[in-house]
């Protein structure tokens, strides 16, 4: 009895073993997945994903089990259940047609190459575990550095690979990023003093009362990203302290108030630690006037960060990147890769103007991130973090500058011809023109531009609202139908002028850098608009008879 049990779970334990040791078989399903994937990975997305939505509350009957199962399943019948209820039901997130975020389109060489990092399973949080792709990582950030800071050659010999310094920091994105560099700048202002331990120590309390402020605040525009209210309650500083500074007309953030509130807070002893630019806001696509921010910081003393997670990649067109002047004088700046660079997700970097930033944050462990030792998992937030690294390396090398001028150049280029194109139509309103390669618009009737026109010179607030309000359910009628057809995806997104809060309006919100998205499909997302706003709703035919 008990010698055939240890016989049975030998031979389970042997099954079982074989899922590390054997390759997969050549015609299992699994690995027929894999081949067409490598074999044409567009053309696997198109076929295998299926174009009608599915509503989400039908998907998650797939996904109800809460129990782990029990035994083992043969792979072959789990890839083909996944291929119907997961792939099948997944967003063709790189369809030139699908033009409404900032996911990327993947070039083909990142696929094998994202399985040769998954294979080799580095963990970049220590040498120990990643040799090799430590200095690869260091490496990717000081050419970003360089992209953003363009230093001297001696420079990056000096500190690159330093143990006691860092170019910057890679994450998993913006979010992480903009939390890093705004953890640097609360360190760094809270120091340790004399007794005084400093904030990392001692906690806010101590440091407020030894510094003597009554509060802490971040200056931003109403633009500012999520992520940065995220930042403000991990580091104790409170949401209500990131202090949103209105945008002009043009959606920059107003210096001039910015100066204003920062003066304000400081008769009420109130420590700007940071200011943020925002460089491609997320809804709009534009960038502050990075110069003007950087006196202000440095009248302020405070550090001066910009958020470049969308719009940094843009500083790889040295045909536009006079767009984003002035960022070379920030103290910190967030560039996600997995935006607009080609990358995977999962790819996020701070860049430190200065490598000695990052010590502001360091930590040190006994047995792991031992002090001298060059683990990038010092001065990281995140611990365990993947070779993500080696795939925007890849990119750089593969695409190189001249490739990303050409790519990034035609985006930009691609959607100052959309603007134009919705310019010419009459019964379309553009609302944000593109700065960058994001733009906003809507769908607004000839007739009923007039009458809004009317309304706003006759400064009748009323008629406005209730015209925009119209507006507002038309397009977001528009725009979920068309996520329902399959055939094209734009965003929306809800835009309010600063000096008219009777204008605020639900927009769309294209993002042009899919480098296949064609004019015939831009005109194609016009016409499936304008084709389903005669659909039956109730807002056209109230709009028509205003
Ligand atoms: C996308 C974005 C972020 C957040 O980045 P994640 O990679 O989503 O964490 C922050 N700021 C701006 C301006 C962004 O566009």
């Amino acid at each position: 009895m008990t010698s055939k049990q240890t016989r049975q779970a030998t031979a389970s334990e042997a099954a079982l073993l074989r899922i590390f040791t054997l390759p997969e078989a050549p015609h299992s399903t699994l690995s027929q997945i894999e081949k067409n994937l490598s074999e044409n990975l567009m053309g696997f997305l198109k076929e295998n994903i299926v174009a009608v939505e599915k509503p989400l509350t039908e998907i998650e009957k797939d996904f109800q089990a809460h129990q782990i199962p029990a035994s083992p399943s043969f792979v072959s019948d789990y890839a083909e259940q996944m291929m119907q209820t997961l792939i099948a039901h997944s967003v063709h997130t790189s369809a030139p047609s699908f033009i409404g975020h900032m996911t990327s389109a993947l070039p083909y060489f990142v696929l094998p190459l994202s399985k040769m990092m998954v294979g080799l399973n580095q963990n970049l949080v220590k040498i120990e575990t990643s040799k090799a792709f430590t200095p690869l990582e260091r490496q990717v950030l000081g050419m970003m550095h360089h992209l953003v800071y363009g230093q001297a050659d001696d420079f990056y010999d000096n500190w690159m690979h330093s143990a006691n310094h860092s170019l910057g920091a890679f994450c998993s994105g913006g979010t992480v990023a903009n939390i890093t560099a705004l953890w640097i700048a609360r360190n760094r202002l809270l120091k340790a003093d004399g007794d005084f331990r400093g904030v990392t120590a001692s906690g806010l309390l101590s440091a407020l009362r030894h510094y003597g402020y009554d509060d802490l605040a971040i200056l931003v525009s109403t633009r500012g990203h999520y992520s940065l209210g995220k930042t403000a309650d991990l580091l104790g500083i409170g949401r209500d302290n990131i202090i949103q500074i209105p945008c002009a007309k043009d959606n920059k953030v107003d210096v001039v108030k910015m100066r204003a509130a920062a003066n304000e807070l400081k008769a009420r002893n109130i420590k700007v630690i940071a200011i943020v630019g925002v460089a491609g806001t997320t809804e709009t696509g534009n960038i502050d006037p990075l110069n003007a921010l950087a006196d202000l910081a440095a009248e302020l003393e405070c550090h001066f960060h910009v958020d470049a997670a969308w719009g940094g990649a843009s500083l790889l067109s040295n045909k536009y990147r006079h767009l984003l002047a002035g960022i070379e004088r920030a103290d910190s700046v967030t560039i996600d890769a997995h935006k607009q660079m080609y990358v995977p997700m999962g790819a996020g970097m701070v860049l430190f103007k200065d490598p000695q930033l990052a010590n502001a944050i360091k930590h040190h462990a006994e047995y792991i991130l031992r002090k001298g030792s060059k683990d990038l998992g010092s001065q990281t937030l995140e611990g365990s973090r993947p070779g993500m690294a080696m795939l925007v390396h890849a990119c750089l090398q593969v695409i190189g500058r001249d490739g990303y001028e050409i790519l990034i150049n035609n985006s930009l280029e691609k959607a100052r011809d959309f603007a134009e194109l919705i310019k010419q139509q009459e019964d379309f309103q553009l609302v944000s023109a593109p700065e960058l390669c994001l733009l906003t618009y809507r769908y607004v009737p000839a007739k009923v531009q007039r009458l809004l026109k009317q309304a706003v010179l006759d400064n009748d607030l009323n008629k406005v609202s209730q015209i925009n309000g119209l507006l507002d359910g038309l397009t977001k009628f528009i725009q979920k139908r068309q996520r329902e057809q399959g055939k094209s995806f734009v965003s929306r997104t809800r835009i309010t002028p600063e000096d008219n809060l009777e204008l605020t309006s639900v927009v769309f919100r294209v993002v042009l850098a899919n480098p296949l998205t064609g004019d015939d499909i831009l005109q194609q997302v016009l016409e499936e608009q304008r084709e389903i706003a005669q659909q039956d709703n109730p807002f056209l035919p109230q709009l028509l008879t205003l």
